[in-house]
């Protein structure tokens, strides 16, 4: 995906905070963080959403939950973490790359979602 903005994360052709990468997943700082940990994981292979995926990305999916803990744990999210994957247009998804947002802290990060 020559436009994806994730896409030239994984490439290396626009720089991130990197905090961890693999065979299938890349993990890196959120440029907008919402709380004080703030990592997004996302497939190194583009994936648009978590509305297309297939069995076939059973791996790359467990992997993302797998790692969720450590990276939560080493950045500042010791006693637990919030993970999101905001999904197409009602989801909110702004970036066409799925990516998994991990959010913490030392605080509770809060109500799950503003009340409607
Ligand atoms: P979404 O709303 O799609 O779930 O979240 C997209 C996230 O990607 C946002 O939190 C935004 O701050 C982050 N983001 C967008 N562009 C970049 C970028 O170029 N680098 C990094 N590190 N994060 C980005
Ligand atoms: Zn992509």
């Amino acid at each position: 995906m020559d436009n994806c903005i994730f896409c030239k994360i994984v490439r290396g052709e626009i720089p991130a905070r990197q905090v961890y990468e693999d065979e299938l997943v890349l993990a890196f700082h959120d440029i907008q963080p919402q709380r004080p940990t703030h990592i997004l994981v996302i497939p190194k292979r583009h994936i648009a959403s978590l509305a297309e995926v297939t069995s076939a990305d059973e791996p790359v999916l467990g992997r993302m939950l797998a790692i969720a803990q450590q990276l939560a744990r080493a950045h500042g999210s010791a006693d637990g973490f919030r993970a999101i994957i905001n999904t197409g247009r009602v989801g909110g998804q702004e970036v066409p790359h799925l990516h998994m947002h991990i959010v913490g802290g030392p605080d509770p990060v809060g109500p799950m979602l503003k009340k409607i």
